[in-house]
């Protein structure tokens, strides 16, 4: 399979096909999957910056991703369940994932939902989530996941966004061996929201007694028993018919809700599946994300399943009982790709490396890594550790699929530490000039990531019920000029691979030199005792603005005295000054014990800012442990 000699001229040409032809070269990969009725249109874009793929053609993603593999693979693994928090261990072949996705679907029609309803699922990840999703595609319904981590009130405000008629949910997750119960913050969620469901269906995992609401609440047990071999047909819906709804992490503020199509998002994901993750049917896809990221919609859910691939679905921790657990699996099930986040990474690397070849890995072809900056230390670490190529892949909640990564699949492509490859098919990824509009051609020059109208196939159709939102937000931000911007800011070098230096929002000002804080985190990293920091840009009444630093050292006792810290900060400031140069020097590093995060594990750098210049840190709904933003407020605030 490998080339040596590949240039990437080959893939250069696939990818000029699908701009400078976009039309034939979407029709090819639309063969991917299968049509009911034939569409007409490959894309409509009378109204830009709204897209309409595949038009005419009718299809359906749950008869894509289970019913069409039936003739052939009906016995062959299509969902495995672990859990490491309850022990458990489930696999459901093709065959059974049709049948209970049709008694989930017979379930909620008789709970009420219909074609274009909404279904809100807020579920642990266990097979009953997946199986919800899929019944809702089944029958046309819109479903719209809702992390489980989420307390009362992020989820009130996603009920009453997204107006379920139905609310699927369970007793409990676990997390670390401690049961977190769910419907408590349900039932407390559905207090507070003004819109109210009709009917919750609760999934029992025998973990925690709960209340039922009489008349509300109903039992997926029993409805499950009444429904045990009721066909329920696909509702055969237009390419363009929304399939779902779903938050971005809320990193830079109050989450949108991205609207995405069916036929086209079914399309991208069997292309992405073939070109860019190289999975074939038979085999075992490994994603460590949760459903309640785009990550577990697109590559725990639909995407292997489209591709007539088993898939994992994993509940639990990735160090426990032990750092060896996942690799287990991946010798176990014979995983052929694997899909994870740098966070992960980082928290198996302040584990023994040797734990993660404990066991045979040579079904393995490629460790695929997405979600968040994949600084060099952290790439190296795993490529060594794992002695598997390492791809990086760079998107966001609203594509739904890969903008930047190497298509390997086309042609075998060197990777670069530090990029996420070149630009991905379909995707006409320019760099803007933020201030004049203007497109920036050379190489090495510093933009802003942008797509140029029409998204391809699979990305978001709008801002769910705010199409005013979806294009203020997305297309106006550039002067001069309508095109999407990615708030992330790059640079792209002479062979085309782009870095990503931040986001545009994440760009400091130093006496008028623009720094990325990516930069300025990638090299303080680079002392061999950080093992994460968040660099952000403070307002200065002389400088305009200044970096300061909040780094997590890997022993966090060498921190413990105030000679320690100093001698520390000493050192990381020399460190930049080699690196970087004086001006990307932070002005203050200082030490704690955890960095606010979401709950998907992405920095929360403008709270971080925001307590530094003494502000209210705004939308905090998605903060995965609030402890950490205080360590920051009691470091900054004056009397410190
Ligand atoms: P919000 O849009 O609500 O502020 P968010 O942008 O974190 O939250 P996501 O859609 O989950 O929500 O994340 C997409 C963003 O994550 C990208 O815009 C980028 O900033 C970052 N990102 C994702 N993958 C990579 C990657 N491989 N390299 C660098 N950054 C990445
Ligand atoms: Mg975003």
């Amino acid at each position: 399979m490998q080339t040596p000699q590949a240039t990437g001229a080959h893939y250069a040409e696939f990818y000029r096909r699908s701009i400078e032809d976009r039309d034939a070269f979407w029709r090819e990969q639309a063969q991917l999957i299968d049509w009911h009725t034939p569409f007409t249109t490959v894309c409509e874009y009378g109204k830009p910056p709204f897209a309409n793929w595949f038009v005419g053609g009718t299809t359906n993603l749950c008869h894509n991703a289970v019913d069409r593999h039936l003739a052939t693979r009906a016995g062959q693994n299509a969902l495995v369940f672990v859990s490491t928090e309850t022990d458990e261990e489930r696999v459901y072949s093709f065959r059974e994932l049709h049948a209970e996705v049709q008694r989930m679907a017979a379930a909620l029609k008789t709970l009420g939902v219909k074609k274009g309803d909404r279904v809100l699922v807020y579920m642990p990840m266990i097979p009953e989530a997946a199986f919800a999703m899929l019944a809702c595609a089944r029958i046309g319904a819109l479903h719209s996941v809702v992390f489980g981590g989420f307390a009362s009130v992020s989820l009130a405000s996603r009920i009453d966004d997204a107006d379920p008629v139905v609310i699927v949910s369970a007793d409990a997750g676990s997390r670390g061996g401690k049961v977190v119960p769910y419907k408590p913050l349900l039932d407390e969620a559905i207090r507070l929201s003004s819109h109210k469901p009709a009917k919750v269906l609760m999934v029992d995992r025998g973990l925690v007694a709960f209340e039922r609401v009489a008349g509300r609440d109903e039992d997926w047990a029993s409805l499950r028993q009444r429904h045990l071999d009721e066909p329920v047909p696909c509702e055969w819906v237009e390419a363009t018919h929304p399939s779902y709804t779903l938050y971005t992490s809320g990193t830079t503020g109050r989450p949108k809700g991205v609207q995405r199509d069916t036929g086209g998002y079914a399309v991208a994901l069997a292309a992405s599946m073939k070109h860019i993750f190289c999975g074939r049917a038979g085999e075992t896809y490994f994603s460590t994300s949760d459903i309640g990221w785009v990550v577990g919609h697109s590559y725990i859910v639909y995407g292997p399943l489209i591709a007539g691939m088993a898939t994992i679905m994993y509940e639990g921790l990735p160090i426990r009982p032990d750092a060896a657990i996942w690799w287990s699996l991946v010798e176990k099930y014979k995983v052929t790709v694997m899909f994870s986040a740098p966070t992960a990474v980082r928290v198996l690397k302040k584990h023994d490396p040797a734990a993660l070849t404990r066991h045979d890995l040579s079904s393995l072809r490629t460790l695929f890594l997405a979600g968040e900056p994949l600084d060099e230390p952290t790439a190296r670490w795993i490529a060594d550790a794992l002695k598997k190529p390492i791809i990086d892949n760079y998107w966001q909640t609203e594509t739904g699929w890969p903008i930047l990564t190497l298509c390997n699949g086309i042609e075998p492509q060197r990777a670069k530490f530090g990029s996420p490859g070149r630009a991905v098919f379909g995707y006409d990824v320019k760099l803007i000039d933020e201030a004049t509009g203007q497109e920036l051609t050379g190489a090495n020059q510093k933009g802003v990531l942008a797509i140029e109208g029409p998204l391809p196939p699979g990305c978001m159709q709008t801002v769910w019920r705010d199409d005013a939102r979806f294009v203020e937000t997305y297309w106006k931000t550039i002067p001069g000029r309508m095109v999407y911007s990615t708030f992330d800011w790059g640079i792209r070098d002479e062979e085309g691979y782009y870095f990503i230096l931040g986001r545009t929002d994440d760009v400091i000002n130093v006496a008028g030199h623009r720094l990325g804080t990516r930069e300025i985190e990638e090299s303080i990293a680079s002392h061999p005792n950080v093992a994460e920091v968040a660099v952000v840009g403070v307002a200065d009444t002389l400088k305009g603005q200044v970096a300061m630093a909040f780094a997590v050292l890997k022993d966090g006792a060498k921190a413990a005295t105030p000679e320690l810290a100093l001698k520390h900060e000493g050192e990381i400031m020399k460190l930049v000054d080699e690196q970087l140069g004086a001006v990307a020097r932070p002005a203050r590093v200082r030490f704690v014990t955890v960095l606010p995060k979401t709950r998907s594990g992405k920095l929360l750098r403008r709270a971080i800012q925001a307590v530094c210049e003494q502000r209210d840190p705004g939308d905090l709904t998605t903060i995965e442990d609030p402890s950490a933003l205080q360590q920051i407020v009691k470091l900054v605030s004056p009397a410190a």
